[in-house]
């Protein structure tokens, strides 16, 4: 009798003696499955440093955060960083006659650009914007007529044109991403009969993708009907003047044969003061 109730001691020790273990791995488990959940969490959600600028950080490696980018590129020029940027801008092309000449030119300098393209001359002179695109620059998106009163006829209107033009020019690139940059013909500054339009659209380009671009330099030769290279010159010294990054405003449109005339002069004048030379979509 006395051994038995000896065994049942026995017994009834050893299981407790078990759940106590079973208690503890329960307890370990628990504090190693917070540990990793705590761990994870850090990871994904960002920090900020004593600097202010915001990191990730994942496996003990910290990564900088990409900067945001603004809808409106000029915003972003990076003015302070002592590299002297000039970013040439071609608007209302394709054509045979002129922006032929000033492809030759950009390849004989090895300099890349920009061509503010207009979708319905795309589709007329298609090998001359392929050029473009197989010769390195960049091809954006200046609507489809140009025509202010059908473009700026409501938001509406003006997104259809940006829209169809951006298509012509995937047909062209064969990309289904390609940056989308549009300038506004005739800036985007909110000003006159279309005012209402252009404020409205800016929006819908962000949430569409769109960035747009205007300028803070130019040669002025849309500025009257026959400008002297002089006088282009003259304009491009006077507003670049003091600046480390310039966009500049040119057409390569086929009225605008100065402009392919006076492009070599530019460059030399624009590599002299110490610029180098890049396309917008690196802004
Ligand atoms: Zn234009």
């Amino acid at each position: 009798m006395s051994s038995e109730i000896k065994f049942r001691q026995n017994l009834r020790n050893r299981q407790k003696k078990r759940k106590f273990r079973h208690n503890i791995i329960i307890t370990v488990l628990l504090f190693i499955i917070i540990t990793v959940f705590l761990f994870c969490v850090k990871s994904i959600f960002p920090q900020k440093d004593n600097n202010d600028d915001i990191e990730f950080i994942f496996n003990g490696y910290v990564y900088p955060q990409p900067p945001q980018k603004s809808t409106n590129i000029l915003s972003d020029l990076n003015s302070n960083d002592g590299i002297k940027t000039a970013y040439l801008t071609f608007d209302d092309g394709p054509n045979e006659s002129v922006t032929p000449q000033v492809l030759d030119i950009l390849r004989k300098y090895n300099v890349k650009a920009t061509f503010f393209t207009v979708g319905s001359l795309i589709e007329q002179n298609p090998s001359v914007a392929r050029r473009i695109y197989d010769e390195g620059h960049l091809i954006a998106n200046h609507s489809y007529s140009h025509k202010y009163t059908e473009l700026y006829a409501d938001t509406q209107s003006f997104m259809n044109e940006i829209d169809y033009t951006n298509d012509i020019i995937k047909s062209i690139v064969c990309k289904e991403n390609y940056p989308k940059i549009i300038r506004f013909p005739g800036g985007s500054f909110e000003i006159g009969s279309h005012a209402e339009v252009k404020k409205e659209v800016k929006t819908l380009l962000s949430e569409n993708g769109y960035r747009y671009c205007d300028w803070n330099a130019l040669t002025g030769d849309a500025e009257s009907k026959s400008p002297s290279s002089e006088e282009l010159m003259e304009k491009i010294k006077s507003t670049s003047n003091g600046k480390e990054d310039i966009v500049i405003l040119m057409h390569d449109s086929v009225s605008k044969s100065i402009t392919a005339q006076t492009l070599s002069q530019i460059l030399d004048y624009l590599i002299g003061q110490g610029y180098t030379f890049d396309t917008l979509d690196e802004i």
